[in-house]
């Protein structure tokens, strides 16, 4: 007989590379100040977090979080449903449509189970949901979750979008959900194509914009970017990234958004996040909202990264916002890059498959507006040195010839 066990003697690989001592996952930040941390003693410029625009240091920012702990507690021991509602929450939810330029917004306590909450109310038996291939895993596990049908179409390919509609019964509600701009790659969705597509086919678009609010658009997101507001139907975002704090949000119209909060079990059955969060999110958004030169500084440093790794040769795939992945296409000298930029004193994310597709395996780096430019150079010849040790460059176009599905 089987036991449900067995599979977790099999599972090696963690360990194999801790014995390596190359084992990047779950490991300890000391200090973390935006642009550099300690890691495990050693001081390294921070290019691995999603700290856009640098706010969870800022002085306000923490007062704002500290002041409402004070006030307030540390928890809120409820969902929102009942005892979890704060005046806080009410005004991150008004706030936060005017902000995106919708009638309303529900905040939930993480993007995550934003996503999942809005997809699984509103995607229904006999419904569909289609989705990009890169989409974030919160958003695949809201469409495993719904009660509804999942589709994928290929990444950013309007056409593959276009044929997976054409095979679903005209009657049947459809919601299409991309990323504005993908986690991974770096790059944008294309969205003025996708609302003329959705609209053709009578499908409602939703974008989770996780990387995009606070950062395209004027930090208004990917749909303000594209001047398509009123033609998005729902527009998601965290807290977890330029909002410096930890939760999520939906905004869309009045009556859509009524219903999501009536029929969101993720939001219903979990306490709301804690009063300091949501204070730091709206201080971050005070910012946001007056401050325009964080965003004006993020986009320098991101141009600045992405000029000096074209120079270097690396190949950067199809990024164009502050996301900037360098394909190495290869999982173990990624992982080997991984570890030498540490020991050269430069944080980045390694990503394997299944967080890309296999043969796609990247760095993932990232920029943040209190970068200044000693950060960005330091960063820059700690690739060169890495690069030109480990044979990363030519080695990441010769995988890159020989084919990979990953389009980043
Ligand atoms: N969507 C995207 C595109 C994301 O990158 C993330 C977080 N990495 C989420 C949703 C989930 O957000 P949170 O961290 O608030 O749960």
């Amino acid at each position: 007989m089987a036991d449900l066990f067995d599979k977790i003697g099999g599972f090696t690989q963690a360990k194999e590379a801790m014995a390596l001592g190359i084992y990047p996952y779950f490991r300890a930040l000391s200090v973390s100040e935006g642009t550099t941390a300690i890691f495990e003693g050693r001081e390294v410029v921070m290019i691995g977090s999603n700290n856009y625009l640098g706010l969870t240091t800022d002085e306000r920012v923490r007062r704002a979080s500290i002041e409402a702990v004070e006030r307030y507690g540390t928890s809120v021991t409820g969902s929102r449903f009942l005892n979890g509602t704060l005046e806080l929450h009410l005004e991150l939810d008004r706030r936060l449509a005017k902000f995106v330029g919708k009638e309303a917004a529900l905040v939930f306590p993480t993007g995550y189970q934003t996503n999942v909450g809005t997809i699984t109310a509103l995607v229904q038996k006999g419904d569909y949901v289609i989705i990009d291939k890169d989409d974030h895993a919160s958003i695949v596990d809201g469409c495993l979750m719904c009660r509804g049908e999942l589709k994928r179409f290929r990444h950013n390919d309007l056409s593959s979008l276009e044929d997976v509609l054409r095979k679903l019964p005209a009657e049947a509600g459809k919601l299409v959900v991309v990323d504005g701009v993908y986690s991974m790659g770096g790059d944008l969705a294309p969205l003025p194509e996708l609302v003329e597509i959705c609209k053709r086919f009578g499908a409602r678009i939703m974008v989770d914009d996780a990387h995009g609010i606070g950062v395209t658009g004027g930090g208004r997101g990917t749909a303000a970017h594209f001047g398509l507001t009123d033609d998005v139907d729902l527009i998601m975002g965290t807290f977890s990234k330029s909002f410096a704090s930890i939760g999520g949000f939906i905004a869309g119209s009045a009556d859509v958004i009524h219903y999501v909060q009536h029929h969101a079990r993720s939001l219903i059955f979990s306490a709301a996040l804690p009063a300091g969060n949501a204070a730091a999110a709206l201080k971050a958004l005070d910012i946001m909202e007056t401050e325009p030169q964080h965003v004006e500084r993020l986009w320098a440093n991101a141009n600045y990264m992405r000029q000096g790794f074209n120079d270097l040769g690396y190949d950067i795939g199809k990024s164009n916002t502050p996301i900037i992945p360098i394909m190495l296409r290869d999982d173990y000298r990624t992982i080997l890059a991984w570890h030498a930029l540490i020991e050269e004193g430069v944080y980045t994310n390694p990503v394997l498959p299944p967080g890309v597709p296999s043969g796609s395996s990247l760095l993932r780096t990232s920029y943040t507006a209190t970068h200044e430019r000693e950060h960005l150079d330091r960063a820059l010849a700690a690739f060169k040195v890495v690069g030109e040790r480990l044979d990363l460059i030519q080695t990441s176009h010769e995988l890159a010839q020989a084919g990979s599905e990953f389009s980043a």
